[in-house]
């Protein structure tokens, strides 16, 4: 029961469910109040239940093995020598079950799916994040629409978690220090256990803390910069303290990758380069360069946001204030790592995200769109170089499927197994394909029904806090009308009231005689957002006309528990964000793999992943610069789709009553995102492309007592004698561009100064020409190694066939080259021809 593998286990849900039906309903699924307050008189008379002991038994077994045996990760790791031993995972929420409310949307959700996903493989993980005593609030309305927050308090010890204890001595629990402003900050430290994954969270809320610092981890992003800033540290730099703890109690393997989760967890690389500075683990202390080299060989840094507003900076100088005295990082070194010293930066700023960059080496983005807006985003930071040569690459985020996908169709999934390639992790994803099509509608229509009484009773208590009549709530929605769902953050680029643009129109669809529609929405503001709270009591109140409030409804406390039924009760999941501003999305992930259509703007995952036989792309009028053109534009495009495409789809039945190129679609749905979308798939790209070789440069950095020094101080020295590099002439046996198919064939001379020239690369780099001039999707060719010639300079010639459509420009550039770069553009640095004015 304390390991939460029961959230995403099918069978050991239905022995809690046996347990005490009501109970468990009452109890929203919480395990440890069902056993706290089942009746004793029940108890006795499961355990004399013979079946019941066996299904236990049985369970628990499962379980055992299911935490030990041996996984995806343990046969990659004996085939792989850099495999990592272990990996700390940063993130400032973790949305990992409804009982731990310890999340705001999506970027907890998918911290708390990468450990579902990781525990499923075996990956060594262990999750850091904060234990917030009020989590995030809970969602009500008045009876006007608006939005009201409840914080309630959270005892940790009627949660899951249990208290990280010295196990010399098991009645002290272990306590982390940390400075804080000149003070000392003191916390504790629970353990959630996510299957086969520890995730540690760290409490302020103790007795050797004065009364503003027990409430440092209050509430998950509450109060102003100074509090923010404090749990940011701790997170940071208590996690990473955290985590030696844990692993000294436990005899757990040290990480040997740090994954900074968003920028508000990247304190961690701080502490690390203070740890090194102080010599750890037997090793001699190093000086800052050398640290950070050790720090960043190690880190993956994952940004989340392509929204500017959303990126966490603070006031240098508070920066300046909270660190001026944590030995022996200098101060000004600290505050250069977060310094927005680009074109358009400001000065005034430490930004979380750049110091990101800055302290990893390996960085990406969480879609294939949301990585390019982050190159275009971040390019000042390497500047020198093409925005596609920018080292952020990106890994699309996933969904746990055992949590999202509804049980009946799991079983159908695993059930109805071909012995095909279409399998992965435990379930064929093309098996509905073998499903009677009748069978397959009955339990979609059993999915929406599921979906509707939650609807029904959640509004019933809704209408009952707002002081409103409650006659009609027991009979809204209905499981037979084509139901669209729209839930999820309320920040404006998310549109939320975007279907109301023009509410008559959306009423006829709602209201239609023969063909209606239904539309379920959820989704909490951030409580300083008087913006968002607008738009929720807008759509409230739409929703509260008497026309129409049988078919559109507003669910109050969107969350875990909430979303569980409701993505698979949805036959279309709408989705309309300002593109490019949605960095993924995951909530079209959960609903596909229930068999949902996806209607949504190319942005985040559905840009990469859109197909017709998938659902519909609302097309996007980015270049309209009025904001209320656009959203008429886009709306008009979502109602056209909605009227003449989805409503006829839909209630195209034939003659037994079943929409047979709806079910198709469904089919072709759930086998052609089914591998795509999964959180499995994500957390091996991670292991396989940032995990691994971060593990492999940091032992290489590591390897010698010397060898970080060694790395810094070819750094300090190549950015140091820079300046003396040039590329004198360039000399081509064509013109400047060429034909597509043409080789290219040019001759350089450059000058090194006094660098050596393995410490150098030349590289002829060829690219499309652009309007500008410009080159465009830059292509990089290595010069074999060139020949001196008198007066310090030497001679590069090479040779390139080109295959790319369009006239080809190119030019050459030198660039550091040392084994210990991930790319050309590490360092920032180049050296190109002089432009020669005229
Ligand atoms: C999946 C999920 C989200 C994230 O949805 P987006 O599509 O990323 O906006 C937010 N909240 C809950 C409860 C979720 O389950």
């Amino acid at each position: 029961m304390l390991n939460l593998r029961w959230v995403w286990h099918a069978e050991t849900r239905e022995i809690f469910d046996s347990i005490d039906p009501e109970l468990w309903a009452q109890t929203r699924h919480d395990p440890v109040r069902l056993l706290a307050e089942v009746a004793p008189q029940r108890l006795a008379e499961l355990a004399a239940d013979r079946k019941f002991t066996r299904r236990v038994e049985l369970a628990v077994a499962e379980l055992s093995d299911y935490l030990t045996e041996d996984r995806w990760y343990q046969e990659y790791a004996a085939g792989n020598a850099d495999a990592p031993k272990s990996i700390g995972y940063f993130s400032p929420e973790f949305g990992v079950t409804e009982v731990l409310p310890q999340y705001s949307g999506g970027l907890g959700i998918l911290a708390g799916d990468h450990l579902k996903a990781a525990s499923d493989l075996g990956v060594p993980i262990i999750g850091v994040g904060l234990l917030y005593r009020h989590g995030y609030f809970e969602q009500s309305l008045n009876n006007s629409g608006w939005q009201q927050e409840r914080y309630p308090l959270l005892d940790p010890n009627s949660l899951p978690l249990r208290l990280l204890h010295d196990h010399a001595d098991q009645d002290k629990p272990v306590v982390i220090e940390l400075p804080l402003d000149g003070r000392t900050l003191y916390a504790q430290v629970w353990v959630a256990q996510v299957g086969r994954v520890p995730l540690l969270m760290l409490d302020s809320d103790i007795e050797f803390n004065s009364g503003t610092d027990r409430d440092v981890t209050d509430r998950l992003y509450g109060g102003g910069s100074d509090h923010r800033l404090a749990q940011e540290i701790l997170l940071g730099v208590g996690g990473v303290r955290a985590i030696r703890e844990f692993c000294r109690v436990t005899g757990t393997p040290l990480p040997e990758v740090f994954h900074t989760n968003e920028g508000h967890a990247g304190f961690l690389g701080l502490e690390r380069i203070r740890e090194y500075m102080t010599g750890v683990d037997g090793r001699p202390a190093l000086d800052f360069d050398a640290a950070l080299e050790e720090a960043r060989a190690g880190t993956v840094f994952t940004t989340h946001t392509p929204v500017p507003a959303g990126i966490d900076r603070f006031d240098r100088e508070l920066i300046r204030r909270y660190f001026a005295h944590y030995e022996p990082l200098p101060v000004d070194r600290v505050l250069a790592l977060g310094a927005e010293d680009y074109q358009d930066g400001d000065p005034t700023k430490f930004n979380m995200a750049v110091m990101g960059f800055r302290l990893a080496q390996r960085a990406n983005g969480v879609s294939e769109l949301h990585g390019e807006v982050s190159r275009e985003m971040f390019h000042g930071l390497w500047k020198l170089f093409d925005t596609a040569e920018v080292p952020i690459t990106s890994i699309t985020n996933g969904v746990h499927h055992e949590t999202w996908v509804h049980p009946a169709l799991l079983e159908v999934l695993e059930s109805a197994r071909g012995n095909g390639d279409t399998i992965l992790d435990g379930y064929d994803w093309a098996g509905l394909e073998r499903v009677d099509r009748a069978t397959i509608w009955t339990m979609k229509r059993r999915m929406r029904i599921d979906l509707v009484e939650m609807a029904r009773e959640r509004l019933t208590a809704s209408a009952v806090t707002r002081g409103l009549p409650s006659d009609w709530t027991a009979d809204v929605l209905d499981p037979d009308i084509v139901t669209f769902g729209f839930a999820r953050r309320v920040p404006s680029y998310k549109r939320l009231t975007l279907m109301l643009r023009d509410p008559e129109r959306l009423k006829r669809l709602l209201t239609d005689p023969e063909r209606p529609i239904q539309i379920v929405i959820a989704g909490k503001s951030h409580p300083d957002d008087e913006g968002g709270k607008r738009l929720i009591q807008q759509m409230v109140q739409f929703a509260d006309q008497e026309d129409v409030r049988h078919r559109i409804v507003f669910l109050p406390d969107y969350d875990i528990a909430m979303a569980r039924p409701l993505y698979p009760g949805c036959d279309v999941w709408m989705n309309n964000p300002l593109r490019p501003y949605e960095a993924c999305g995951t909530s079209g992930m959960k609903a596909a793999l229930n068999g949902a259509a996806n209607l949504s703007i190319r942005d985040g995952w559905w840009d990469e992943w859109y197909d017709p036989a998938f659902g519909w792309a609302i097309p996007s009028a980015e270049g309209v610069e009025d904001p209320n053109q656009r959203d008429d534009l886009e709306a008009r495009a979502l109602y056209e789709i909605i009227e003449n495409e989805i409503v006829e789809r839909f209630y195209d039945t034939d003659s037994h009553g079943l929409p047979q190129r709806w079910i198709q679609a469904m089919i072709e749905t759930v086998a052609g995102l089914g591998p795509k979308v999964l959180a499995s798939r994500m957390v091996r790209d991670y292991v396989q492309k940032l995990y691994t070789p971060a593990t492999a440069s940091s032992r290489r950095v590591s390897a010698t007592p010397t060898s970080a020094e060694e790395l810094a101080a070819w750094k300090r020295r190549v950015r140091e004698l820079w300046p003396q590099v040039s590329v004198d002439h360039v000399e081509s046996l064509g013109g400047e561009t060429v034909e597509v198919g043409a080789t290219i064939d040019v001759s350089a001379l450059v000058r090194l100064g006094e660098l050596r020239p393995e410490e150098i690369e030349v590289q002829m780099v060829a690219g499309r020409v652009g309007p500008d001039d410009e080159l465009l999707d830059i292509q990089s060719y290595p010069f074999p190694a060139g020949v001196d010639q008198p007066d310090g300079v030497r001679r590069y010639q090479g040779t390139v066939s080109t295959h790319r459509a369009g006239s080809i420009g190119y030019t050459v550039r030198v660039v550091p080259h040392h084994p210990d770069l991930a790319s050309d553009a590490e360092l920032g640095l180049a050296a190109l021809p002089k432009i020669s004015e005229p």
